[in-house]
């Protein structure tokens, strides 16, 4: 379903899910020690710090911030994607 046919009462749909997701980990990021997206927006030159509360993607020494992972398809909203991704 293309999300611009939904009725704007629809209520926004939150739930992500992790398609390829051998060795990945959700984390909450619970101190203030200074870490990095393992990623970079295209033509930006600085990582992103990841923020004490923040959620993030982690896999072996990838920490993955939620904007960078949807970019790069290891996240997605698609509910379905296990019927075709396989
Ligand atoms: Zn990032």
């Amino acid at each position: 379903m293309n999300e611009a046919d939904q009725p704007e009462s629809t209520p926004v749909d939150h739930r992500l899910y992790v398609p390829h997701n051998e060795g990945w980990d959700a984390q909450v990021k619970t101190n203030s020690t200074k870490e990095y997206c393992y990623y970079r927006n295209p033509g930006e030159e600085h990582f992103h710090l990841l923020v004490m509360g923040e959620l993030y993607l982690h896999r072996g020494n990838e920490k993955v911030c939620l904007n960078c992972a949807v970019r790069q398809d290891l996240l997605t909203t698609d509910r379905l994607h296990w019927q075709r991704w396989k």
